[in-house]
């Protein structure tokens, strides 16, 4: 109002802007223009989506992904993925998401004493270098009131998740998504993976979440550094596929995975990887018995993964009939030194798998 005059000595359509008001105030007055009012502020609606056992070739293209939403994450790095690629952990952190330690070679917590844990995670804080945010997440989710203890001793936080797609098992981008945008809530974790295998249906999968949730209103937010530590949590659930038997060989117990030993799951599929026992170790070349049953059964395969990043195929077994069971004794030479873990991959429905690992230690025979 204060610039009425010189306005209309500019416009020259003074006689008009009574007029114009009245047709002001009436739009203002009208519902379709109150529907364009700023809607009453809404609680926040952050979800925090989280990326394990990277980095690797598949960090980058996830960054991508996450700059064109201008989505911030934060990444669980395996130290001995990270030792070698600091350029992707200075990319990471440049781009404003969070960086956590998920140890270096990524050992069951439960199955491994104090200092081997310690050394674990300070492997990783020393390839994170300044960047290590005293965020721990546990490999697989597996706990136990050692390791959380441990935990505190070492100055970190355990941090595990609320939403599992399990896209490590490579249900197809679209589950992928499905799986997080059904089970999306406010303050939700979201764990996800940019290593340790193909992650390419991952970032396909981001393309559909991303805009997916972001017009349900949810804002994508680092946790993990800056000072943002992790939302308070319930405790996730074990990484266990449901109503599988885990694989339990020689003494090995549900709660060395964080199981609630008090909630027998339905039985939708069992595997066995009977020899070696978990945590064993074995040298040069060595049996491996494994066994699977489902009853939309189609087949199953053995692997040795080594380190978590590297696979190798060991034995495949097939059925046409439902409820069947395979068998197979192998007797393979497991070549690297280290801990590994024996994957054994149930197919069912769909093409898709439940996975079973049991961590042993490979120590090769001596050269000769
Ligand atoms: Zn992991």
């Amino acid at each position: 109002m204060l610039n009425h005059h010189s306005a209309c000595r500019v416009a020259g359509f003074c006689g008009w802007a009574p007029l114009l008001l009245l047709i002001l105030w009436l739009g203002a007055a009208s519902p379709v223009v109150a529907q364009e009012a700023e809607p009453p502020p809404a609680p926040d609606k952050v979800i925090y989506l989280t990326f394990d056992d990277g980095p690797s070739g598949y960090t980058q293209p996830i960054l991508d992904v996450l700059a064109r939403y201008d989505a911030k994450a934060t990444f669980f790095v395996l130290g001995r993925a990270a030792a070698h690629q600091p350029e992707l952990i200075e990319a990471i952190y440049a781009a404003g998401h969070g960086l956590g330690n998920h140890t270096y070679n990524h050992p069951s917590l439960p199955g491994v004493g104090w200092q081997r844990m310690a050394d674990e995670v300070a492997g990783t804080a020393n390839a994170l270098g300044g960047r290590d945010s005293g965020c721990l997440r546990p490999p697989y989710g597996a706990r136990s009131a050692a390791v959380a203890s441990n935990a505190g001793k070492l100055g970190y936080q355990l941090v595990l998740w609320s939403i599992d797609p399990r896209d490590w098992a490579r249900p197809g981008a679209r589950a992928i998504a499905e799986r997080v945008i059904s089970r999306a809530h406010p303050n939700g974790v979201v764990v996800m993976h940019d290593g340790g295998g193909d992650r390419s249906q991952t970032v396909a999968a981001l393309e559909v979440i991303l805009p997916a949730l972001r017009d349900q209103g949810y804002r994508f937010a680092a946790m993990c550094r800056d000072g943002v530590m992790p939302p308070a949590q319930k405790q996730a659930p074990p990484p266990m596929p449901p109503g599988s038997a885990p694989i339990l060989a020689n003494g090995a117990t549900l709660d060395a995975y964080g199981a609630a030993a008090d909630e027998p799951p339905p039985v939708l599929g069992v595997g066995a990887i009977t020899s070696p026992a978990a945590g064993a170790a074995v040298r040069g070349q060595t049996p491996v018995l494994g066994i699977a049953t489902h009853p939309a059964f189609r087949k199953w395969q053995l692997d040795l993964i080594l380190e978590g990043g590297g696979e190798t195929f060991l034995a495949v077994g097939e059925s046409q009939a439902p409820a069947a069971a395979e068998l197979v004794v192998w007797d393979t030479t497991l070549y690297p030194d280290g801990n590994h873990q024996l994957r054994l991959r149930v197919v069912h429905e769909g093409l898709n798998y439940d996975e079973y690992f049991l961590p042993v230690t490979v120590a090769n025979a001596p050269a000769p």
